[in-house]
């Protein structure tokens, strides 16, 4: 009874300054952590309405007024009531904005009802008054309870103080109303109240230690993350700059970057970008695109060794990123040389023949139309050569499959060799080559593949034994003089290279329609007089060259 006077007679003023603690707590709080926003606001907002609340129905002020003594309970009910629903509102919302867990909303929820419950009523004497009082503060220590029991099982740290709180609030309860209210276990003394505001700061703090261990812990993390990116930007097999972007002061640069722009790690710090992005032009072209686009891909940039002082052409990609908290640049290059390697590689793979490395005839069908139209457009006229190795199969049966290729490589080379740069070299079958020639009329092309026939002729390929192979080729001359179309052009080819096989092989043969016709007419003859199927005709052609006397070089 004693401590209930005591406190009685100070009561708005303690009431008012254990308010404004709490609200001092939740700056503090506040300033330490961005999330506890919302829950500044949500303390400070419940507070303010219980204290008006409180002062509003001091009961000297209301008998000043003069107003009815039910109305004010009734008044005071309502105003319970709104100030519930808006605590339990901004609890919800804390909550969906994921600002505060379920479990410490609970307690601030429980903890503000009834407190809000508490005040409303302790200045009434009314018999129902008196009942009110006590069950809100049992009800809102079960809620305590229950609340620390969930957060218990929920493995939270904070279930631990909460529970011996509450177990603490109903024990002290238990003996306070036993020995000093005669077993009045509804009744009250001012530590309830109290202790319900050193529970509100506990909780806060607490609730604010844990935050801060989960910081710490973060903290952590982020620094054994950002160790683990360190020794991957180090052990990178591409140079990697970081570069701070107020000055571009290289921040970090890693061992590739070092040796390739020969600035040692130790006095990186004292250059910038800009020492190895010389050319000013390429340099600001560059950063307006990183600004424009906040990354940069495959850009030419041209760069410099600092020792050497030699300057070079890479590609670099580049991205904004925060380092360390300041803005940053990443920065990273690769050497053009290598990639230009690998798409020409790739393209070779798609396009050209793994064995002799000339075009494949995939490239050649796909290409060769093009030119043929450029040649038309410039009115020049083009020509194809179809060289065969002959007697080829001889070869393969005599030294074996391995010389065999070593021939068909040889033969290609001696092509290569032999023609111009811009002149195509595919090849179309097994032993089999077919050649574009640029700017190339029938006359030339004939000339043209007579050279080319005497280089292979007079080619020396080694065997395994140091024996010397030799190989002569049969080629086919057509040239766009009557026909552009490439279609066309390859059948006659074709054509003439099988009537230079029929002439005695070793040998060119240009297309002429009269004489390739009178040969065919004659093949068919034979043929039929024979009984050989189609197929095995060119199997015939040695044995008609032997009989028929043609011009062995021209049709
Ligand atoms: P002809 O003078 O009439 O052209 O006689 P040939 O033996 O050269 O002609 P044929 O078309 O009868 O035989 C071509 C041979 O070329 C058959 C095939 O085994 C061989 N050949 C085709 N492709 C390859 C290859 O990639 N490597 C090797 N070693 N031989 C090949
Ligand atoms: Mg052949
Ligand atoms: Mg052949």
């Amino acid at each position: 009874m004693l401590s209930t006077n005591i406190f009685y007679s100070g009561y708005n003023m303690l009431f008012s300054v254990l308010s404004l603690f709490i609200g001092i707590g939740s700056v503090f709080l506040i300033r330490h952590s961005k999330d506890f926003r919302g829950l500044f606001l949500f303390q400070l907002g419940g507070l303010t309405m219980i204290l008006l609340t409180y002062i509003t129905t001091q009961e000297h002020l209301l008998y000043k007024i003069g107003l009815n003594y039910n109305f004010v309970i009734f008044v005071q009910i309502l105003i319970s009531i709104l100030i519930s629903l808006l605590w339990l509102n901004s609890a919800t919302e804390l909550y969906n904005h994921q600002l505060a867990n379920r479990e410490a909303l609970t307690i601030y929820t429980t903890l503000a009802l009834t407190l809000c419950m508490y005040y409303s009523f302790v200045d009434y004497n009314s018999e129902y008054v008196s009942l009110l009082r006590p069950m809100f503060l049992l009800i809102g220590i079960v809620f305590l309870f229950l609340s620390s029991i969930v957060s218990l099982v929920r493995r939270h740290n904070v279930g631990y103080f909460l529970l011996s709180l509450s177990l603490f609030m109903l024990l002290e309860k238990l003996v306070v109303s036993t020995f000093f209210y005669q077993y009045n276990w509804l009744n009250l003394n001012i530590f309830n109240w109290l202790w319900i505001y050193i529970f509100a700061i506990a909780v806060i703090f607490i609730r604010f230690a844990i935050d801060e261990r989960k910081l710490q812990r973060s903290w952590n993390s982020i620094d054994k993350l950002n160790l683990q990116i360190m020794n991957m930007i180090d052990t990178s097999p591409f140079p990697i700059l970081i570069v701070r972007t107020t000055d571009n002061k290289f921040l970090t640069i890693n061992n590739k970057a070092s040796i390739l722009f020969g600035i040692t790690r130790k006095d990186s710090n004292y250059h910038t970008l800009d020492d190895i992005l010389i050319d000013e032009e390429n340099r600001n072209k560059f950063f307006k695109h990183l600004r424009q686009y906040d990354s940069v891909s495959d850009f030419d940039v041209m760069v410099c060794n600092l020792v050497s002082a030699t300057p070079f052409w890479m590609s670099a990609s580049a991205k904004y990123i925060e380092y360390n908290n300041t803005e940053s640049i990443y920065f990273t290059v690769q050497d053009i040389a290598l990639r230009k390697e690998r798409e020409i590689n790739l393209q070779n793979q798609a396009n050209k023949d793994p064995l002799t490395m000339v075009w494949n005839r995939h490239y050649f069908e796909k290409f060769t139309p093009n030119r043929a139209d450029e040649c038309i457009q410039n009115a020049q006229n083009f020509s194809l050569l179809l060289v065969d190795a002959d007697k080829f199969k001889k070869i393969n049966d005599k030294y074996g499959h391995k010389i065999g290729d070593k021939v068909l490589i040889e033969i290609a080379e001696t092509c290569r060799s032999s023609l111009r740069d811009d002149d195509i070299v595919a090849r179309f079958g097994g032993e089999e080559f077919i050649i574009f020639l640029n700017d190339t009329d029938s006359h030339s092309a004939f000339r043209v593949a007579e050279r080319l026939r005497q280089n292979i002729e007079n080619a020396e390929i080694h065997g395994e034994d140091d024996d010397i192979i030799k190989i002569t080729v049969s080629i086919g001359v057509v040239s766009s003089e009557k026909t552009a179309s490439i279609e066309v052009l390859i059948r006659q080819v074709e054509e003439a290279m099988y009537l230079a096989k029929h002439n005695g092989r070793n040998q060119v043969a240009l297309y002429e329609e009269t004489k390739v016709k009178s040969y065919q007419a004659k093949k068919t003859k034979k043929s039929s007089q024979r009984n050989i199927h189609p197929v095995f005709q060119n199997e015939e052609s040695e044995e008609i060259s032997l009989i028929d006397n043609y011009d062995s070089k021209l049709i």
